[in-house]
């Protein structure tokens, strides 16, 4: 057994801690003026949207996020590429802990992850997304559904696209699995939130099978706008 690292400093923390007390500081919470539709940071106090929102439609129907993406990015590498799965235990319960009462006034069905492809879940050996996912699931006693949306496409990272092709690559990249519970509200989990575009492929199959309501919740958002 190897000692549990800091999500922040990736040192360990002392035992029965998660995270150093002097690191917890480091990370940025989401606060002040936030978009109402998609909880990006808002410079601009009087707008109720970011450009994206107002730019483009989205199939979901509102979301928030925990942390400013630049304080938690080098934290949330290495929870995706460098195997430190760990981190989901404290990220998990961090969602809970700021986005909890807004996930029950939302009085969700059934938490979900952004699914991963099959060849990408056994290069890594497990989907950042539904661990934080089943996390925040069982902190809120809510059901947790890994399975309801597969990824059928294995697409290429995000990060390497414009908002465009990014929408192309998504392009019939997920399904819903057959089941016979009638889901009207549906709250998807993710790690980071940028322009929308895959809570957004995941919200329109969804809506599709019959969801009335899609709303997200993700550890992380992109730069204010
Ligand atoms: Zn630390
Ligand atoms: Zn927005």
């Amino acid at each position: 057994m190897y000692p549990r690292r800091c999500v922040v400093c990736d040192r360990p923390p002392g035992y029965g801690k998660m995270i150093c007390p002097g690191c917890i500081g480091k990370l940025r919470v989401v606060r002040g003026p936030v978009c109402c539709k998609c909880g990006k940071p808002l410079r601009d106090e009087s707008e109720e949207l970011c450009k994206d929102c107002k730019r483009s439609k989205h199939f979901f129907t509102k979301g928030r996020s925990v942390y400013e993406y630049k304080s938690i990015r080098k934290s949330v590498y290495r929870f995706k590429y460098s195997g430190r799965s760990e981190y989901a235990d404290y990220y998990g319960k961090a969602m809970a802990h700021y986005l909890g009462d807004t996930i029950r006034e939302w009085d969700p069905d059934v938490i979900i992850p952004v699914p991963i492809h099959k060849k990408r879940m056994a290069k890594r050996g497990y989907n950042q997304s539904a661990l934080l996912a089943s996390g925040l699931a069982r902190e809120l006693g809510i059901p947790f559904a890994e399975n309801l949306v597969k990824r059928t496409k294995n697409t290429i990272p995000m990060k390497e696209l414009d908002a465009h092709q990014r929408q192309i690559n998504l392009k019939n990249a997920f399904i819903v699995a057959p089941n016979d519970v009638k889901l009207d509200t549906i709250v998807v989990v993710d790690d980071i939130y940028t322009t929308g575009s895959t809570i957004d492929a995941v919200a329109a199959v969804l809506k599709d099978a019959g969801a009335r309501d899609v709303y997200f919740v993700c550890l992380s958002s992109g730069a204010s706008m």
